[in-house]
């Protein structure tokens, strides 16, 4: 496999596919994307460039009904989105050149930009940045969108919720700079989608205009031990305290996520007053709403084992 946006010939469009690659993650106003991204102070569904083959993008309008899809993200960071075809008179109309260019780009699998409408209280019409997706099917009444995995140089996986965790990566491939800034990114938002944006052991976790503050990805096998970044089973999003102690062994979590703190005095004493010992023999309070979203117990297991015997 390699990058997607690499099988688009023309250079302008995948420069545009890239430039929305950029900006997966992020909140931003409409406004902002009028400016950034072609077509959208016009178009409102499915986007296809002039000449194009392809579309560029699709976009999901609120509509004036209160849809806040979380999107929990599959293991392996992909996500799938239904989206319906555009119509005519109010009719599908499977001719229509938009929803062709979308038949185009599944059949050359050519990924699109998808951006969704999020309502935030008191601010102006804002899209969340959904990112890269495959259209991986047509159902007979919406097209099955699949977001490209956290290694977008590999296929989403088959069956991810039964896919069996890989915890380690392979031998490191070669890979640019840029490609490993997106992969590291897009396994940050994976992460953070999945635990909702709140530290998994104290719950904080701020948010500015849609954005998550003060919470970070935390690996558990580390990255140094060839811990994989491509699959959410191997992260935990944390408060930055927290973060900070973890990748300390200060403090760890068993199978059953119950929190387990360094038996080291004077640590605990200078912890006295901080959460993480009142935590301790519970179970990590804000844990992924889906099941296979959960820490890999191969991943737990190795975590373990580097804290005891790091000394606690
Ligand atoms: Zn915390």
């Amino acid at each position: 496999m390699s990058d997607p946006v690499s099988r688009v010939q023309d250079p302008a469009f995948r420069k545009k596919l890239e430039e929305i690659r950029e900006m997966m993650g992020s909140w931003l106003p409409s406004e902002e994307l009028k400016e950034k991204v072609q077509g959208f102070r016009t178009q409102k569904g499915i986007y296809k460039p002039e000449g194009s083959e392809y579309a560029l993008w699709i976009r999901h309008t609120l509509k004036g009904i209160y849809q806040d899809q979380a999107n929990p993200p599959l293991p392996d960071g992909s996500w799938t989105y239904r989206y319906s075809p555009e119509s005519k008179e109010g009719t599908m109309d499977l001719s229509l050149s938009t929803n062709r260019a979308l038949f185009r780009s599944k059949e050359e699998r050519i990924p699109v930009g998808v951006f969704i409408e999020r309502a935030l209280p008191g601010r102006k019409t804002t899209y969340e940045v959904m990112g890269l997706a495959y259209v991986e099917d047509f159902d007979g009444t919406h097209f099955i969108l699949r977001g490209l995995p956290i290694d977008f140089q590999d296929d989403p996986m088959k069956d991810p919720v039964k896919a069996a965790f890989q915890p380690f990566e392979k031998e490191p491939l070669p890979m640019s700079l840029t490609l490993r800034d997106l992969r590291d990114k897009g396994f940050r938002t994976a992460v953070s989608r999945a635990y909702g944006g709140k530290c998994s052991l104290c719950e904080l976790g701020y948010t500015f205009r849609g954005q998550p503050i003060g919470v970070e990805a935390a690996h558990i096998i580390p990255v140094s031990d060839r811990g994989t970044s491509k699959d959410v089973r191997n992260g935990i999003l944390l408060c930055k305290n927290h973060h900070d102690l973890f990748d300390r062994f200060l403090w760890a979590f068993d199978e059953d996520y119950r929190v387990i703190v360094s038996e080291d005095r004077v640590f605990r004493k200078s912890a006295e007053n901080n959460h993480i010992l009142k935590a301790e023999g519970s179970k990590l309070s804000n844990l992924p709403s889906v099941d296979y979203d959960l820490p890999g117990s191969a991943a737990v297991k190795y975590r373990l084992d580097k804290f005891y015997s790091s000394g606690n």
